[in-house]
């Protein structure tokens, strides 16, 4: 249960994050306000899952609704710290810091159709570093594969990847060994299409990161019960 509570209150801050990064506003200062009315949340207002809920999903002051997304994002890094948190190692640690950094970018990218590179060059710096002394197994010559796989795909297919999913595929790849990594893009392609199909009229651009959320949780959910 405190696993679960630590991780809603990481998954507020994260959400807070993946808010105001794109728009470039500071994520320390001004404190927690209303994008509606601008009004600063009082304490009663920030507790994370519990206010929402309290406040039937709309602000206290203009009543505007809070949208569902801020709701399943900290209950989903509640779960995750659950989850990844049974054992208190660095390693899992490791795992749950990577998930929860890729959560950000998936959200922002769903939102705004960009990836975000200063929060990915800074977490993927953390996360390359911390992957050294843990032992963790980084394929290098992984990334090289990828970058041969985008350049064919240019020929065949021009413009059906960014260069932003690019660059997240290359690093992961450092992480991941070549199953994963077919699988990744299996799950991501998958799931993609499931959404395009059912949302054909609404979107031109699809945004990746998303799909690729998706299947990177599935290959960490997967590993946690193969391999550890
Ligand atoms: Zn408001």
């Amino acid at each position: 249960m405190l696993r679960f509570i630590f991780g809603t209150i990481i998954g507020s801050f994260l959400c807070l994050v993946s808010q105001r990064l794109p728009q470039k506003i500071s994520v320390a200062r001004p404190a927690s306000y209303c994008f509606d009315c601008q009004t600063p949340l009082k304490p009663l207002e920030m507790i994370p899952i519990v206010s929402i809920l309290r406040q039937k999903f709309r602000c206290r002051h203009c009543g505007s609704k809070i949208p569902l997304e801020t709701f399943l994002f900290e209950l989903f890094c509640g779960g995750a710290c659950w989850f990844f948190l049974t054992e208190y190692t660095f390693e899992n640690c490791w795992y749950l810091f990577f998930i929860l950094s890729v959560l950000v970018l998936a959200v922002i990218d769903y939102r705004y159709l960009i990836v975000e590179m200063r929060w990915f060059i800074l977490t993927s710096g953390v996360i390359l570093l911390a992957a050294i002394p843990l032992n963790i197994q980084i394929y290098w010559a992984h990334p090289l594969v990828i970058v041969v796989c985008f350049l064919f795909l240019q020929i065949v297919l021009p413009k059906s990847i960014g260069l932003g999913d690019l660059w997240v595929v290359g690093f992961w790849s450092l992480f991941l060994s070549g199953f994963e990594l077919l699988l990744l893009l299996f799950i991501a392609s998958l799931t993609g299409i499931i959404y395009a199909v059912y949302h054909k009229k609404r979107q031109k651009v699809l945004p990746f990161l998303p799909f690729l959320f998706i299947g990177l949780l599935f290959i960490f959910v997967r590993r946690y019960f193969f391999q550890f």
